[in-house]
């Protein structure tokens, strides 16, 4: 994938990446509205934003699905709110508080403060969120 800074994404479209990640398949427009809870206009305009940003591919009378550039993309994502959460539960916040308040900032964490935090640490690989993949750092110092 071309280099990306992390913060290409708004607030709104990571969580449609995520959740689109976690489905890993094709996932119905009204389906991605539900569980956002979005109108599905707001939902068809924001998947045709990503979609011609080359993050997701619309499947005729199916849905969307994510693109290779939008699951390596995703990957990040969840790699970038694991290492948050992780850090704030070291700060003393429960597990949910420090979900809660990642979920609330992360899109304005950059890529590259994400490795050199993911780096400090010792590279973890497990969050209060789940696995944190490092596949999306491979271009930085790790591996
Ligand atoms: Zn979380
Ligand atoms: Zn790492």
């Amino acid at each position: 994938m071309e280099c990306f800074t992390g913060l290409e994404v708004s607030p709104r479209k990571v969580d449609y990446l995520k959740f689109l990640l976690k489905k890993d398949e094709t996932v119905r427009t009204t389906d991605i509205s539900s569980e956002l809870n979005v109108d599905p206009s707001t939902t068809t305009k924001t998947l045709g934003d990503l979609a011609s940003h080359g993050y997701v591919d619309h499947v005729p009378y199916r849905g969307v699905r994510l693109t290779e550039k939008g699951k390596e993309y995703a990957q990040f994502l969840i790699h970038r709110h694991n290492i948050l959460s992780l850090l704030l539960t070291h700060y003393g916040l429960s597990a949910e508080e420090s979900c809660h308040e990642v979920s609330r900032f992360e899109a304005y964490v950059s890529k590259d403060a994400i490795e050199k935090i993911c780096a400090s640490m010792g590279h973890p690989t497990v969050s209060v969120c789940g696995k944190i993949p490092h596949g999306s750092c491979k271009m930085g110092e790790h591996s």
